[in-house]
């Protein structure tokens, strides 16, 4: 087994699951352990100015003489895992995948069948790392640590020439929080890369813009037997407020560079009602209209049941870091060469979400996203490709050394 594989396997077998409710920082204690872990890794390899700060670890490898002046690059991947599945007690198995369908859990009769997942005809041949079906795998984003580990292993161990190159691992990704404690100066990066993707080949640059919006309406509750021409119901002008959105304009109905007004929560009664929406687009002036939309909804709906009725709080949570990347797109076309050197034709998609580089794109430190070789993320079905993960080894490899 290669080391990268070896890595992975260990890794997957410390709880890190980061918890949405929790409002200290790391999320969960777990991740603190995993951290100082990886740190005294990153030690015992022989990177330099190791150090940990709430589960971020940064660490750095000096650029080999001659070669001081090549750009810092910056590789990054996260240790937590998503809330959405147990991350506990997780038993990887590899398999050779021979086509069809994968009995994960014998005993519970768990299956991941070809039906469902009709890219795993791509994996034919190939060895794969499932779960037991009891847990998702934690490749998200695990496969990235182990790859960037046994990256900076090679570095190290082979001679390879580089510039600098800075690591670190963060924690919170899964909830939203990677990049609030991210310290973008002392990382000393001139740009990175995330390690969180996808399939190999996998080069994100487009995310959403992405905004958060919470609608609080205060209706006027009366005996409903003599409510006439008095009462007005925070729930019925909720609703009212849902349907002067655009229908098609849902998630249920959008893909590729379609944006969206998603209803995430609403509750209430007559006299207080509150929706909750998350808003979506890649286009910054058709996200910046949908937001104006919202407003002037609000601003109709006041003018009809009274100024106070409806308040909104709307606020930016993060926005698409082409914006940024725009004008250095040599750092895309880095990586692009990295995959093709690697005999891996890269492809480009737009992230119908975030990453934590869209938030770091804007703190100052661009930062594409790469594939890890992993599939199915945030379940039982969750998966790891072994051949994809050792070419991600020798991709990063090549995207740190200088050019031509
Ligand atoms: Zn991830």
């Amino acid at each position: 087994m290669t080391p990268v594989i070896q890595r992975f396997l260990e890794y997957v077998r410390h709880e890190t699951t980061s918890c949405e409710e929790s409002t200290s920082r790391p999320s969960t204690p777990t991740q603190l352990a995993f951290a100082e872990k990886l740190a005294n890794e990153l030690k015992e390899l022989g990177v330099s100015n190791v150090r940990t700060a709430n589960a971020y670890v940064y660490g750095e490898i000096p650029a080999t003489t001659g070669y001081e002046k090549e750009p810092a690059i910056g590789l990054i991947s996260h240790i937590d895992t998503a809330p959405a599945a147990s991350g506990a007690n997780i038993h990887p198995q590899v398999v050779h995948y021979e086509g069809g369908d994968i009995m994960l859990n014998q005993q519970e009769n768990i299956v991941m069948k070809e039906a469902d997942f009709p890219f795993l005809a791509n994996y034919q041949g190939k060895e794969l790392i499932v779960t037991d079906g009891t847990t998702l795998l934690g490749a998200d984003d695990k496969a990235g640590v182990a790859e960037i580990m046994t990256a900076a292993e090679r570095l190290i161990q082979d001679g390879l020439p580089h510039g600098k190159v800075c690591i670190a691992f963060t924690p919170d990704e899964e909830i939203g929080c990677g990049a609030d404690g991210f310290d973008v100066a002392g990382f000393g990066a001139d740009f990175a890369y995330t390690v969180d993707g996808g399939p190999l080949g996998e080069i994100n640059y487009e995310t959403f813009n992405a905004a958060d919006l919470k609608v609080h309406i205060q209706g006027r509750n009366i005996h409903p037997g003599s409510a006439k021409g008095k009462m007005i119901n925070a729930l019925l002008v909720g609703m009212e407020f849902h349907q002067m959105l655009p229908v098609i304009e849902n998630p249920m109905y959008t893909e590729g560079y379609e944006g969206f007004y998603h209803l995430e929560g609403m509750n209430g009664h007559e006299e207080t009602a509150h929706l909750h929406y998350i808003i979506r687009d890649h286009d910054r002036s058709k996200f910046e209209a949908k937001k104006e939309r919202v407003q002037q909804i609000a601003q109709y709906l006041n003018g009809v049941y009274g100024p106070q009725t409806i308040q909104l709080e709307l606020s930016d949570t993060y926005y698409n870091m082409r914006e940024v990347l725009e004008d250095k797109m040599e750092i895309v076309h880095r990586a692009e060469e990295a995959f093709r050197a690697c005999g891996v034709e890269p492809r480009s998609t737009p992230v119908r979400g975030g990453t934590d580089g869209s938030r770091l794109s804007f703190m100052g430190l661009p930062c594409p996203n790469l594939s890890t070789g992993g599939a199915n993320y945030h379940g039982r079905f969750e998966f790891a490709c072994v051949p994809e993960m050792e070419a991600m080894v020798e991709v990063l490899l090549h995207i740190v050394q200088p050019r031509g």
